[in-house]
């Protein structure tokens, strides 16, 4: 089968003018919600269990045959408007074999295709296993939470169930930040993430620094929610988090691109603060806000069942398999007729806004319509 008859050309490089993953540019384009981007598990096993892991609770130590990787590329060849794939975990090259049995071909597949790639990755592991993904891949994409080797050992392992000693702690510390240095050098796009939670919205500059450090192009900024692993933690207030921000704002490189995702500050409030940091947020220079991709432009294929989610972490139960169905159709059934899919399915063209995340919206604004609002002040 050729897996080309749908190439889409050279994309125009990822900026802050041109991300791919948004869901806003379909809506734009389309009038209307479409498929754009497909996350896929490739594997449930990591070297960590970090306290914060979205999917957590799906780790194992030992995991079974995965559906057949030309189902897979069949699938992502049917989606008409494909812009981008997404490769997740566990940690995706946790086994060489699944670097070179399924992630390569899947990139490969993408670039050729003209189609956007990223993967998760803890970076930890020899360099060799991500020096392979350098000609195809266009995000590496990295959660880097820390100010030193003790906040690492601290959240990385808060979740193993047997004590991980400090020494073995900073052997994969000190991996993981040579890892994204070196690869940095060597002209890979790395994006490393910082969440926003009730450890880090007070370290947020120095976290900052230490990601320029490493060369990183991109710093991805999100508040943590409640959800799997998280569960149980600390919830951070609306007010610590506005405040987090604007102190990440004030210390931050202006001229390194910084992403916000999933914010709980939408341009229809009626909250003074978070007007203005609504407001500051869209005159900083290289900075952006994504509107969240969870069931507006992605689905997540999980690569040991064939399920469709609409998130990857499972909150949400799976609504279609690809082993019978194609996924544009599974999902224009998510769209047209589940309930939730509607709940936060607003659109304020001025403010570049599509809505709230689904656990945003459940968590803070439970009794909010925001389909009757609008963005003021604009
Ligand atoms: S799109 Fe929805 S959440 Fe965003 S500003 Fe408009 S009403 Fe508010």
């Amino acid at each position: 089968m050729s897996m080309s008859s749908i190439s889409q050309g050279e994309p125009q490089s990822i900026s802050p003018v041109n991300d791919p993953w948004d869901p806003i540019r379909s809506l734009r384009q389309f009038g209307r919600h479409r498929l754009t981007s497909v996350e896929m598990t490739v594997t449930n096993l990591c070297n960590m269990r970090c306290e914060h892991c979205a999917v957590g609770d799906s780790l194992v130590l030992k995991e079974p045959e995965q559906i057949p990787l030309d189902l897979m590329l069949r699938r992502l060849e049917e989606v008409e408007h494909l812009e981008t794939i997404s490769i997740t975990g566990g940690e995706p090259s946790f086994r060489l074999k699944t670097v070179e049995e399924k992630i390569i071909p899947l990139l490969k597949y993408a670039k050729e295709r003209g189609v956007r790639s990223q993967i998760n990755s803890n970076l930890t592991l020899d360099y060799g296993r991500y020096e392979k993904l350098l000609p195809y891949l266009d995000v590496m994409h990295i959660s880097f939470n820390y100010t030193d080797v003790k906040d690492f050992h601290e959240v990385g392992f808060a979740r193993s169930g047997h004590p991980v000693s400090l020494e073995a702690a900073s052997r994969m510390y000190d991996a993981m930040i040579n890892n994204a240095y070196r690869l940095s050098q060597d002209g890979m796009f790395i994006s490393a993430e910082s969440m926003i939670n009730y450890r880090t919205h007070r370290k947020l500059p120095e976290i900052h620094r230490l990601i320029l450090e490493m060369g990183c192009k991109r710093h991805e900024v999100h508040p943590m929610y409640a959800a799997d692993f998280a569960e149980g933690l600390p919830v951070l207030s609306l007010e610590d988090m506005r405040a987090a921000i604007h102190q990440l704002l004030d210390a931050r490189d202006p001229e390194v691109w910084m992403l916000f995702g999933t914010l709980p500050f939408f341009a229809c409030s009626f909250n003074a603060e978070d007007q203005e940091l609504v407001s500051r947020l869209r005159k900083e220079k290289n900075v952006t806000v994504r509107n969240d991709p969870d069931g507006r432009n992605r689905v997540n294929v999980n690569m040991f069942t064939g399920d469709v989610f609409v998130t990857d972490f499972a909150a949400i139960p799976s609504f279609g398999n690809i082993a019978g169905q194609k996924l544009d159709d599974i999902f224009e059934r998510w769209i047209s007729e589940h309930p939730l899919s509607g709940s936060v399915n607003c659109f304020c063209d001025t403010a570049n806004c599509c809505g709230p995340n689904l656990l945003v919206a459940d968590m803070y604004y439970k009794d909010t319509d925001f389909k009757s609002r609008k963005a003021i002040n604009l």
